[in-house]
């Protein structure tokens, strides 16, 4: 049955010196409640609309929410002020987490920079805590995953649901991440693979179980960069750390047979100890407390790094867009939260103003090619980053940090 969700306006229209009013209603779909289809729900929410959300995962904690997220001032805090949640965030945000530590693989101290007091410019927050302080009133359809959109239908955008069903809307707005069902209405663009692969794991309680390693994280982050290999590991709330190990391989470089006299040969990700000792392998002769990172994980979860071709557009078709991961996934450097963020508040922002679909569309049309200047910028910074963070050359990876750190 079509829900009847929707941007109502009322309009004033002056006709023969008299005012009537006219309610007009944009049938709204964000599909994904991420950073970017919640912001942008809730954008539109501050301004009095309502947006159908409908999100695949069957309940807010379905899954592990992810780590940490630091929220520049100028994107993802500013998206935040336009959703009224700016002090909020505050409230909850971790500005000690901008600390940042880097070790040399033999465990020597390089750099260690601390935020002055009262830097905010880019605190950390959990995701689980930036959701559901996104989600508030939200009314998000938990369990509706999208198979397939459709534009131009006589009665607007049809949406078909993995479970059959099917329901059409004047704007369906795509924000469904790196695998978006909603892209292929608008572009042929698939993600690839980077080339480089992050397996990561999770410490508890480290201040507790672990202080050594509570002391060698601090605040933040600590980083350590190797020949093609890298371990990052940065504080949560609550003591939770989470470690990434980062390394240049092919795709399938745990189950490919022509590898099987490898250490690697026919890994199980799911076998915690043989994944574990895989990793050490990778490391080894890395400094003993660094390695102790990856030797008191607990599970380990395997994500090679995909992206979009960079400087990814498409031609406009109406009652369709993009936001967040779905248009321009680029590699993990802090950006994509803040951009799908900053995107989704401006995107509500235009389509509030607009009174009917002519002006939605064209509000569309102009966020789109906003959008675009603005993720081609980053996609081609964190592109060029992750070639340097994870180098042949170690002291790249120390060169970038030093152009992009306050000093
Ligand atoms: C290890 C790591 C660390 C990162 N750290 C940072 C950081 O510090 N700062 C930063 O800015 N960015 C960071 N990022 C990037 C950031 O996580 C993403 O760019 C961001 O989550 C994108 O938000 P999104 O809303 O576009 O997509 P997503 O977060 O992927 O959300 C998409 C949502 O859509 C839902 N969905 C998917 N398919 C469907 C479907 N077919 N139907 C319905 N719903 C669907 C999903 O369940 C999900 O809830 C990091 C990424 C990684 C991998």
């Amino acid at each position: 049955m079509p829900h009847s969700h929707g941007l109502h306006r009322t309009v004033a229209i002056h006709r023969n010196d008299q005012i009537q009013c006219i309610d007009m209603r944009h049938r709204i779909a964000v599909v994904g409640g991420g950073p970017a289809g919640l912001t942008f729900a809730r954008v539109l929410h501050r301004h009095g609309h309502r947006a159908t959300i409908l999100e695949r995962d069957p309940a807010p904690d379905a899954r592990p929410p992810g780590g940490t997220l630091d929220l520049h001032e100028e994107m993802g805090q500013l998206a935040l002020d336009k959703a009224g949640l700016l002090t909020h965030f505050q409230a909850l945000s971790r500005p000690e987490g901008q600390a940042m530590r880097i070790l040399d693989t033999d465990g020597t101290v390089l750099r260690d920079w601390q935020p002055r007091p009262g830097d905010r410019a880019n605190p950390e927050i959990d995701r689980g805590q930036l959701r559901d302080l996104l989600l508030g009133p939200l009314d998000v359809q938990w369990g509706r995953g999208v198979a397939q959109v459709v534009p131009k239908t006589e009665d607007g955008v049809l949406i078909r649901f993995t479970d059959g069903r099917q329901e059409t809307f004047d704007l369906v707005i795509g924000a469904d991440g790196a695998w978006s069902r909603v892209r292929p209405a608008l572009s042929s663009a698939t993600p690839h693979y980077t080339g480089v692969t992050l397996v990561e794991t999770s410490l508890d309680d480290v201040d507790t179980r672990h202080p050594d390693l509570a002391r060698l994280i601090g605040d933040g982050s600590v980083a350590v960069y190797g020949v093609n290999r890298a371990l990052v590991a940065q504080r949560n709330s609550g003591g939770h750390v989470k470690v990434y190990a980062q390394f240049r391989a092919p795709l399938d470089w745990h189950t490919n047979p022509q590898r099987r006299t490898g250490p690697d040969a026919g890994l199980d990700p799911a076998d915690v100890e043989a994944v574990r000792s895989s990793l050490l392998t990778l490391f080894d002769g890395w400094a003993s407390p660094v390695l102790d990172l990856l030797r008191h994980g607990t599970a380990f979860f395997h994500r090679p790094l995909h992206v979009l071709p960079v400087s990814h557009t498409w031609t406009h078709v109406p009652g369709v867009t993009l936001l967040g991961d779905a248009a321009h996934l680029m590699p993990p450097l802090g950006a994509g939260a803040n951009l799908a963020m900053l995107e989704g508040a401006e995107l509500a922002e235009a389509v509030a103003a607009a009174p009917g679909p002519e002006e939605l569309d064209e509000a569309v049309r102009a966020f789109e090619e906003r959008m675009w200047t603005r993720a081609d910028r980053w996609a081609k910074f964190t592109t060029a980053g992750l070639e340097r963070l994870v180098s042949p050359d170690p002291a790249e990876a120390l060169a970038l940090f030093d152009e992009v750190q306050p000093s």
